[in-house]
Order: C-alpha cells, then structure tokens, then sequence
C-alpha cells in the first residue's frame, strides 16, 4: 500500500539520503579539463539535506 517514493527523489550530495526538500547550494571544488590539460575551478548546484551537509562537503573539497 505504500506510495512510489521515486517520483522526484533527489539524494543528498554528502550524506546520499533521500531528501525531501532540498536546498541547493553552490559548491566550489577543482576539476580536471582534459581538453586544456589543466585543472581548473568548478562550480556546482547540488542538493544537500542541511547547511551543516554543504559546509561539510564544502570543506572536504577544499583539501
Ligand atoms: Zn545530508
């Protein structure tokens, strides 16, 4: 009886639960351009349960 939890699920970027309403917040991080040959500086929209999850994910990207 229970209803389909797939219709829009969106996942937490740092923790991967389901989350119901997610904030979306831009996370800066270095990427690899494999046209260029170099790295250069990223940033992503992602969805995260919390604020205290995106400063997490924030601060594990920075290293
Ligand atoms: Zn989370």
């Amino acid at each position: 009886m229970n209803e389909a939890q797939t219709a829009t699920a969106v996942n937490c970027t740092r923790c991967r639960q389901p989350v119901e309403k997610p904030i979306y917040r831009t996370i800066i991080d270095q990427a690899w351009d494999p046209v260029r040959r170099k790295k250069y500086v990223r940033s992503q929209s992602l969805p995260f349960c919390s604020e205290e999850h995106y400063s997490h994910e924030q601060m594990s990207r920075e290293g």
